[in-house]
């Protein structure tokens, strides 16, 4: 009886580590995210205050200004 117990421990430890050994490799580390999309800054023509492209109004010559009136008010001169 002694035998069996200690065939089953032997039998146990060989199943619990070719369990190991099949496991599947873990998978590749995730992609890193894109890299933010860098947003040109620009000045108002008129005050000088810098803000991004995206939130600068074109005004009639194709200058940038940061808001209607200024925009309204042309460049300075
Ligand atoms: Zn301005």
């Amino acid at each position: 009886m002694k035998y069996v117990v200690l065939l089953l421990i032997v039998a146990l430890v060989l199943y619990v580590m070719s369990r190991k050994r099949a496991a599947p490799p873990p998978p590749p580390p995730a992609k890193p995210p894109p890299a933010p999309r860098i947003e040109g800054i620009v000045a108002c023509e008129r005050c000088g205050l810098h803000l991004p492209r995206s939130e600068a109004l074109p005004g009639p010559g194709g200058e940038l200004f940061c808001s209607p009136a200024h925009r309204d008010a042309g460049p300075p001169g």
